[in-house]
This record gives structure tokens, C-alpha cells and sequence, in this order.
């Protein structure tokens, strides 16, 4: 009964289409990448980096978009004036000759002269010195780039007739050490080995949706004859990977059913206390979060809500209101964060007013130990991997919960269950989120206080950084203070700690000569970290230098500027959340973006930093985040805790995605466990992990 799929990337439905339910080839997909032809130790840690360790992983290595065939052109066109462009062209010649220089940092350039006979222009490459050798003078070149104020920057490119530049190819997110074309390269060899596999979705699954078998359907993502085609194979994949979320929210929310929890009384006299300590009044959206998280602690199921709003406004407000109502019922209340840098600053912040409010608070983290028993306990995740022994624990509020798995999540909820309040500040669609997280209530800090004003972003390159450090001198005088975020590298937390401690010190010589300057990483202890933050939140220290520890939750209003040093490095969604760390008070505050110069980032590196320069408005750079990554490893995703969504898209997914729960639902309960089993074992073969 299954829908031909004709004119499939070369591919026809195997003859006894589809096997019964058996394993996908899993041992193909299982096998290392060092296995496909061409890939030695070396290339093996790069593609590492970019988290493609086997098989599998390559082929679930979703195409950024597919390159049209680029205008040709004539190098001599390009050296006419006002050629300086952004569209993509193609020039063919021969190298004349090749050098190689160093430029800023790390930076390696290599500069090749080409002339095609109308004219000669500098083609250039970043960081792959090792061409110089294959660009002899007379080597035959085809370059796809674009041409710029210095010459032709390459963007792909073939020697001696190779398929790169040509025709209607796949543009992966490539990283500075692999080429997108090494990636086609690679996804080829892959195909080879599954072309023709089986698929492990049940047939009747597949009828009347239109989905290709599996196989075919990798094929059409990576080497498409048409986007019709691609956008097809898309498809069949997201189903997938929405059907296993969709299976795994089911068999949690099944489990959950039998939990129970203690109804918590109406709120009382020291909730009115708490009102009136607060030295400024809840907001409508805070209050209207209050009351949906009032009703929920009226009921003997347990909640389970998800409190959202963007970094800055507001939710631990709430998160504190909801752990003195189980304080007050006589019972207790923990805030779990996900670093000890963060559950620190939230004891910062909760034990003066508990104190004031005379109800007891404790800091509990994998290397303090205080007392698990008070009425309101602050630490980390360690909490409840570690099973503490809480007295009665009857609130608990998870603070930015994409960090943790979803077995975290019902760890916490087996057994005691408390009432969980999840809060992120990664916002999503309310109607998607219901979906993406199952049966989860959703409350939505939807504005920040009123005094607060966006902050002004400004990307600056390189030659223009000491402009930005006089800025932010000009707040240091004025007695405000700063950040100076580093650059994120991909060592060890020991040696980020000790770049971090380097820069530091450069600065206190060098721009930040006369104030001073902290520094916070990961590699400190709590109480030096603690210390660290007490002095920064009394204004003994101007600036706090650190690596994204500061991500999260430090939240001191006099800080109104910060530098992000090298910031093409970091994520959308974590230049979000280390930007929400000035902006908190009444001042105007700026975000400056430091990098080299843009013809030197990739183009998601170029993007992400223009999002952030053109709004400040979480949501919006959540969806943005999505369509520069395609969709993967969004943040509500990874919250599910079981895969990153690679091909799905959900913001445009969702008829799909209702699909998809559908059919999950529509799975008998008691069949269901098993099937889930049985699917999620093979998904997991597919490199959904
Ligand atoms: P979030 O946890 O959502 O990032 P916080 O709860 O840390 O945000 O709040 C950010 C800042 O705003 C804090 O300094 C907090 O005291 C302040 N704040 C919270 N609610 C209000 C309010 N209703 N009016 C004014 N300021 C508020
Ligand atoms: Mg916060």
C-alpha cells in the first residue's frame, strides 16, 4: 500500500518494501566515521568537533540550504567598480601564484593570484594553509565566492574539475576546518553504504502521508535533483524524529498519572509579608503566573508548569513565591540550578529575604553541605541526582531547564512528588510548547518591568575594539559598572580559566589600567566565586572578566555595559543569555560584539551576530536560532531530553508535529510502552540520541 515514491534521487523501493520492523542496518550507521574512505585521525577530531562521530551522524547532518547553480563570471567584470557584492559568482582559471601570511590571532591567509585572461584578482582562503601546496602555479581552479574590497573570497571551490562549485549542491554548516565540501564529500560515502536499507516505521504509519522510505530519504536531503525533492526526504526525517518525541512525552505523561501530591493550603500571612518586602509591585504577567501556579498548588496531581520569559523579566520573583508557599504550609521548598555559579547568586538573592521573612534557607551544592532540612533550599542539580534527603520537600522550582535531561526531570518527580515549576528563558510559542512538552502547563512572563530599556547592541570588528573599551571606561567613570566576556574555547575549563585569568590581568595593564577587575571561571572555588560575586554585587570590583559562568542569572543592575570578546564564537541563544546580564536596572545599557572582520566569519557566525544587533527580543532571536541552525538543537527540543531536532522545523512542522502526536496517542496504552521501546531503540541507531 505504500506510496511510490518515483524519481528518488536514483533510488527505487526495495522490492519487499517495507520489512517487518527489523533493526536499520544499525551497525552501518553505528560505525565510526574513520571507516568511510578518507578520513584519517585528524579529519576524525574536526568532525568530532562538529559532533559527527559516525555514520549516522553524517547523514543526520541536515543541509543549511542548496546552492543554485552562481553566475559565471569573467574576473574582468569583477574588477570594474562598485563589483563589491554579496550575490556568489563563479570564476574559473589558472593560479598564478600562491602565498601565505599570517593575519590577526591565529589567523592564517592564503592568497592565490588567478587570472582567466580578461584580468587577475587575489583569491583568498582563510586557515587552510595546507593548499598552498595544491595551488601550483597552472593548476586549473574553479572558485565560488564572492568578490570584495581585497580581491575573491572563496567560499567553495574545485581543482582540476572536481563537483563542488557546480550545480545544485548542499551547503552544510560547515566549521573553519571542514569545508562544506568535504561535507558532500562524506555524506556521498555514507549514502553508498545505506542506500536500499531498511526502515523500521511501520507501513501503516506511512500510508497516506506520503512519506518515502528512509533510505530514499537521505538521499534526497544530501544530494537532491530538485527542493521539491529535498524538502520531501525533509519531511519523512522530522517525522521521525518528531514521532520519537511525541512517543516519549506519552509514555512520561502515562507514568505521571499515578503520581500524588499534597494540596497546599490558600496562600497566608507570610505571603502577604513577602508582597510587602518586595520593594517594588508584581507586574500584571507576574501576577497572572501567580495565579495559575495558585491553582495548580491547590491539586493532589502534581504541577508540572513551565514558567517562560526572557532573561530579565522576572521569574525569580516568582520562583520565590512559589517556594514560600511550601514554607509557609510548613513544608519546604528547593531551587535547583544548573551550575553552582548560578544556585550561588540565587542564594544571594533568596536568603536575605527569607532571612527577613524569618524562614530558613540553605545552600546545597556538590561541594557545600549545608542543611538539607530548612525551609527553602538553594543549589544545584547535584540535589537530585544524588537523592538528598529533604524533610518534606513540597515545591520545586528548576531554573533554566534546558540544561537539564528529561531524566533529571522525573527523578525528581518519581517517588516524592513535589509540584515542579520549570522556568527557562528561552521562550517559545506557547501552542508549540504545549506540544513539545507534552502535558506541561505553560505561564508566560510575556513583558519585562516597565523602567527597563532595551539594551543597544553594537557589533564592532576588531580594528575597532579600543573604541569599544573607551566605551565602556566612559561608564567605569561614571561609577557604573562592567563584563568582559571571553572568548569561548574549545579546551579544557582549565585552560579557559587560565585565558580568562591571562586577559584579565592584560587588561588590568592595558584598557582597564586604574580600576578593578575580577575574574570569574570555572575553575574557582565556590566560596572564592562567592566572594567574587559579594564584592561585584558592592561595587568593590569595576569589572568582572569571565567565560560564559556569568551566563546565566547573575543579576547585578549596576552593571550597564559589556564587551563579548571574539563573540562570533558563541551561540544565538547564549549571546542572548550573557547579554541579559547588563540591562537590569533603570540605566541605559550596551552589548558590544566584538569579532574580526566580517569577511572572515562564517555565514551562521554573520547572521547570528546580525540578529543580535537587530532586536533584543528573545523570542523573535529563538526563532531566528532556529532557522540559522535549521532547526537543530532548539532549546525546547533538548529539553524533551531526548534528541536534538535535526530535520524538523517546528515552527513550520506543525501539521506534522500534530501528526506525529496523533499517532502516538493512538497507540494503545498498554502496547505502548513497548513501542516506544521498539522505536526509540532503532531511532536511536538513526543518530537521534
Ligand atoms: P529573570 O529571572 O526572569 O531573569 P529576575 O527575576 O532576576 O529576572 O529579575 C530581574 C530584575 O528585575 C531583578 O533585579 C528584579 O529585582 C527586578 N524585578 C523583578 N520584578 C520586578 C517588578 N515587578 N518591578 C520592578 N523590578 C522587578
Ligand atoms: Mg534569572
Amino acid at each position: 500500500m505504500s506510496r511510490q515514491q518515483p524519481g528518488f534521487a536514483g533510488v527505487d523501493p526495495p522490492e519487499r518494501w517495507p520489512p517487518t520492523r527489523g533493526r536499520f542496518r544499525a551497525e552501518l550507521l553505528e560505525a565510526p566515521v574513520r571507516s568511510l574512505a578518507g578520513v584519517g585521525p585528524t579529519l576524525e577530531k574536526r568532525l568530532a568537533k562538529l559532533g559527527l562521530e559516525r555514520v549516522g551522524d553524517l547523514l543526520g547532518y541536515r543541509p543549511r540550504r542548496y546552492e543554485d547553480p552562481a553566475p559565471r563570471k569573467r574576473i574582468s567584470e569583477l574588477l570594474l567598480v562598485g563589483s563589491v557584492a554579496d550575490e556568489e559568482v563563479l570564476i574559473e582559471g589558472e593560479v598564478l601564484r600562491a602565498s601565505l601570511r599570517r593575519g590577526r590571532g591565529r589567523l592564517q591567509i592564503l592568497t592565490a593570484q588567478v587570472s582567466d585572461g580578461s584580468g587577475q584578482i587575489a583569491a583568498t582562503w582563510f586557515n587552510q594553509p595546507w593548499l598552498q601546496e595544491k595551488l601550483r602555479p597552472g593548476t586549473r581552479v574553479r572558485l565560488r565566492g564572492a568578490p570584495n574590497r581585497y580581491g575573491f573570497a572563496v567560499r567553495s571551490f574545485d581543482l582540476n574539475g572536481g563537483s563542488a562549485t557546480s550545480d545544485f549542491a548542499a551547503v552544510y554548516p560547515a566549521s573553519e576546518d571542514v569545508s562544506t565540501a568535504k561535507l558532500r564529500e562524506l555524506a556521498a560515502h555514507a549514502l553508498a553504504l545505506v542506500c536500499g536499507c531498511h526502515d523500521p516505521l511501520p507501513v501503516t504509519l506511512k500510508v497516506g502521508r506520503g512519506l518515502p522510505p528512509r533510505g530514499d530519504a537521505y538521499r534526497a536531503v544530501h544530494q537532491p535533483r530538485s527542493l521539491e525533492e529535498a524538502e520531501e526526504g525533509r519531511r519523512r526525517l522530522a517525522f521521525d524524529e518528531l514521532l520519537t518525541l511525541q512517543l516519549a512525552l506519552a509514555k512520561q505523561a502515562s507514568e505521571r498519572e499515578t503520581a500524588v501530591a499534597a494540596p497546599l493550603p490558600e496562600p497566608g500571612e507570610l505571603i502577604e509579608r513577602y508582597r510587602d518586602a518586595l520593594p517594588f509591585r508584581l507586574t500584571e504577567h507576574q501576577e497572572q503566573a501567580i495565579r495559575e501556579l495558585d491553582a495548580d498548588l491547590a491539586r493532589s496531581t502534581p504541577m508540572q508548569r513551565l514558567l517562560q520569559g526572557d532573561v530579565g523579566s522576572g521569574k525569580t520573583v516568582v520562583a520565590l513565591y512559589a517556594l514560600l508557599r511550601a514554607a509557609e504550609a510548613g513544608r519546604q521548598g528547593a531551587l535547583m540550578a544548573p551550575t553552582e555559579t548560578l544556585a550561588e547568586q540565587h542564594f544571594l538573592t533568596v536568603e536575605p529575604i527569607c532571612t527577613q521573612l524569618g524562614v530558613s534557607c540553605a545552600l546545597l551544592t556538590g561541594s557545600v553541605r549545608s542543611d538539607a532540612g530548612a525551609d527553602v533550599v538553594v543549589g544545584t542539580h547535584a540535589l537530585i541526582q544524588e537523592g538528598v534527603a529533604f524533610r518534606d520537600l513540597a515545591v520545586a522550582v528548576v531554573d533554566e531547564q534546558h540544561r537539564f535531561g528529561v531524566e533529571q526531570r522525573s527523578a525528581l518527580a518519581e517517588g516524592r512528588s513535589p509540584h515542579v515549576l520549570h522556568m527557562t528563558a528561552t521562550p517559545i510559542p506557547r501552542t508549540l510548547a504545549l506540544t513539545v512538552y507534552g502535558d506541561l502547563s505553560v505561564s508566560e512572563i510575556a513583558k519585562p518591568p516597565a523602567s527597563r530599556k532595551p539594551i543597544v547592541t553594537a557589533w564592532v570588528t576588531d580594528e575597532r575594539s579600543s573604541e569599544a573599551y573607551t566605551r565602556l571606561r566612559t561608564h567605569l567613570t561614571e561609577g557604573r559598572q562592567a563584563y568582559v566576556v571571553c572568548p569561548l574555547i574549545e579546551e579544557s575549563a582549565t585552560s579557559l580559566a587560565r585565558a580568562a585569568e591571562q586577559e584579565a590581568e592584560r587588561l588590568r595593564l592595558g584598557e582597564l589600567k586604574g580600576f578593578s577587575v575580577g575574574c570569574m571561571h570555572g575553575r574557582l572555588r565556590p566560596h572564592e566565586r562567592r566572594e567574587l560575586m559579594a564584592r561585584f554585587n558592592a561595587r568593590d570590583l569595576d569589572v568582572l572578566v569571565a567565560t560564559t559562568v556569568i551566563e546565566v542569572g547573575v543579576d547585578v543592575p549596576n552593571a550597564t555595559i559589556m564587551i563579548v570578546q571574539e563573540a562570533d564564537r558563541f551561540g544565538l541563544a547564549q549571546l542572548h543569555q550573557l547579554r541579559g546580564r547588563v540591562g537590569r536596572g533603570s540605566e541605559q545599557s550596551y552589548c558590544l560584539l566584538v569579532t574580526r572582520s566580517k569577511d572572515e566569519l562564517t555565514e551562521p557566525a554573520r547572521e547570528r551576530l546580525e540578529a543580535m544587533v537587530a532586536t533584543t527580543d528573545g523570542f523573535e532571536l529563538a526563532e531566528r536560532d532556529l532557522e540559522i541552525r535549521g532547526g537543530g538543537q532548539l532549546l525546547g527540543a533538548r529539553q524533551s531530553g531526548l534528541s536534538d531536532l535535526r530535520f524538523a522545523r517546528i515552527t513550520h512542522d506543525r501539521e506534522l508535529l500534530e501528526q506525529a502526536r496523533d499517532v502516538a496517542r493512538s497507540l494503545a496504552p498498554d502496547t505502548m510502552a513497548a513501542e516506544v521501546d521498539g522505536l526509540l531503540g532503532d531511532s536511536e541507531h538513526l543518530g537521534d540520541s
